[in-house]
């Protein structure tokens, strides 16, 4: 490895964009993945030196020096925690590369991040489709989820059954070794037992060691009433499988809601557009609109002019927090005939002959 540019052993030229970088990056990882290849030394110092690669070439103040010196050994004042540039167990989750989630989320980037076999699983989201109407009422419904689980068969320990983990001699337990890598001094995971600080002599051989699988789990959700599209319904614990007795993380329901024909959501109110009549608008009425609800009388006001809202208290959506809902906002909409009957035509002739004002005055006032 030692004399392999960084950039050919990500195989990109050295003008690629942060992009190509994570593009090659994301492939590389994925083809020389521990998981994949359990036990293969090759591919393993492959994928370190990949990692190492990306440390240095992700970082633009990293990649600068690297471009000058050939090296990035020239400190650069590193904050506190360089020691352990950036070797992240996180990336050594597959879920999370093959989720595409890559260098979002949590924790990217912090140089806090302590390399501890007890992290937390992924959280995971998963979308559901509502029906507008659905999202109103509330309901409950089950939803498919395909993650990465503690595996079944050995309950997430990687050990056939009736045989235990043992400690790993090499890092005796820690997890970590520090070792020297060319560029930098690193504390990384242990690459005997992968961080995990025990190893496993009998592989269970439904997981091949790795203690996790992916699954489909269903899962049954209720979902409040008032659900807008994009709210996110938490289940604490449901997300993927912790590292080494770690918690799981959570899994997020994230409704998409259906439109609907008649209303327009905005926030808590709904949106109707109600048509009426040239006489409605001008003389008054009262006309039924539809509610989610069923039907309430409204009544227009002699004289309303078109796109008048009206407000009808309490008939809009639920409030996802809190008593009470929104309201209904009737928007008045003037509707003309199309085409008129032989007596409508008369009728508005006559209009025509005897209306005085011009409604085009106040344009040249
Ligand atoms: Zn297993
Ligand atoms: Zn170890």
């Amino acid at each position: 490895m030692a004399n392999a540019s960084l950039y050919e052993t990500l195989g990109v030229p050295k003008n690629a964009s942060q992009d190509e970088l994570k593009k090659a990056y994301r492939k590389l990882v994925r083809q020389y993945h521990p998981d994949t290849h359990p036990g293969d030394a090759t591919a393993e110092e492959k994928f370190k030196e990949v990692q190492s690669a990306y440390d240095v070439l992700s970082d633009p103040e990293k990649r600068k020096q690297y471009d000058t010196f050939g090296s990035t050994n020239g400190r650069s004042g590193p904050g506190p925690g360089a020691g352990q540039a950036g070797f992240d167990m996180g990336d050594f989750d597959l879920g999370d590369l093959f989720g595409g989630l890559f260098g979002g989320g949590r924790g990217r980037g912090g140089q806090q991040q302590r390399p501890e076999r007890g992290q937390r699983g992924n959280d995971v989201e998963v979308e559901v489709r509502v029906s507008f109407d659905d999202a109103l009422k509330g309901l409950r419904t089950t939803v498919p989820v395909t993650l990465e689980l503690a595996c079944h068969t050995c309950h997430g320990t990687g050990a056939a059954p009736g045989t235990t983990p043992k400690r790993c001699p090499q890092c005796g337990g820690s997890g970590v070794v520090a070792t020297s890598q060319g560029l930098f001094a690193l504390q990384q995971p242990c690459p005997t037992c992968r961080g995990n600080g025990t190893i496993v002599e009998t592989p269970c051989s439904t997981c091949r060691g790795s203690g996790r699988e992916r699954r489909t789990k269903r899962y049954t959700v209720s979902i409040p009433a008032g659900v807008k599209d994009g709210s996110k319904i938490k289940l604490k614990g449901k997300g993927e499988a912790g590292y080494g007795g770690a918690p799981a993380g959570d899994l997020f329901v994230v409704t998409r809601v259906e439109p609907s024909k008649l209303y327009e959501r905005r926030g808590d109110d709904l949106i109707l557009e109600v048509p009426v009549s040239y006489d409605e608008a001008a003389l008054g009425a009262e006309v039924e609109i539809p509610t989610p609800d069923g039907r309430v009388s409204l009544k227009i006001a002699a004289g309303s002019t078109d796109g008048k809202l009206l407000r009808v208290k309490g008939r809009g959506a639920p409030k996802l927090k809190g008593d009470g809902r929104g309201d209904l906002l009737a928007r008045l909409r003037i509707a003309v005939p199309a085409k008129p009957s032989k007596a409508e035509r008369e009728a508005l002739e006559n209009l025509r002959k005897v209306q005085k004002a011009n409604p085009r005055d106040r344009l040249f006032s």
